[in-house]
This record gives C-alpha cells, structure tokens and sequence, in this order.
C-alpha cells in the first residue's frame, strides 16, 4: 500500500541521496529511491563518465543495486531533480522488465511532487520478457 507518508519517505531519500551524484558533465544530479515489496528502499544517484556514454542513470542505480540482492518486485520509484525531470528512456525500459505496475513519483529538490505516473503510462507499448518467448524461432 503507496501511502502519502510512503512516498514522502521516498522522495526525501531520493533527496537526500542525490547530493551524492556524480554529475560534473551535465551538472544535473539526479537521486532516486525504489521500494521493494520487501519493504526495503534502494537509493540510487547519476554517475557520469568523461566517456560519455558509460554514464548511468539514478533510476538504473537504485534497480541493480536492488536486483543484486536478490529483489525482483517493485512497489514505487522516486526521482528528485533540480526541476522535476521524468526518467529517461533506458530507464523507462529497465523498470518495464521488473513490471508496468510500479508507481513513479517525480520531484523537485524542494520535495513538491510534480510527476506520479506508473511505468507502463510511462512506457506504453513495452517490450518485455514475454515478447522474447513469443517470438522464438
Ligand atoms: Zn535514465
């Protein structure tokens, strides 16, 4: 159950963790927070690379950083941003393989919610794990 107090917790972790970003490229720190169905939430930050795309996502951090250890299901994702930045592409693409129900709560640094969607709004049309078995051979 997502309640109001739920996500306040993950936006105020997703705060609080963005203030580890490593983003001297873009200058755009990005923090996020994932709720497991554990119960357990996994932070992420943006780690930027002079190789520019060997950069990854806050959004991916907080995902692998939770699936190597052994969590699969999601119950909500937030991401803090200077200005309420929704989650790109790659990671729109990540969150779909662990499922479309997961809620995403966007925010701003100052904790106002600007954003709450799931990842299937986010990312209609997935390809997913199914899409793979259906089209064998
Ligand atoms: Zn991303």
């Amino acid at each position: 159950m997502l309640t109001d107090e739920i996500k306040a917790q993950l936006i105020q972790t997703a705060g609080e963790a963005r203030k580890w970003a490593y983003a001297p490229y873009s200058n755009y720190p990005v923090g996020a927070a994932l709720l497991s169905t554990s119960g357990r939430i996994y932070d992420g930050v943006n780690v930027e690379n002079a190789a520019f795309p060997a950069t990854i996502c806050a959004e991916r951090v907080a995902i692998f950083k939770a699936v190597s250890e052994g969590e699969r299901d999601f119950v909500a994702l937030a991401v803090v941003t200077a200005n309420g930045g929704s989650p790109c592409g790659f990671c729109r693409q990540v969150l779909a393989e662990f499922g479309l129900d997961t809620a995403v709560i966007i925010a701003d640094v100052e904790g106002k919610t600007t954003g709450e969607t799931t990842v299937g709004e986010l990312l209609p049309g997935a390809f997913r794990p199914d899409d793979l078995e259906r089209g064998e051979g």
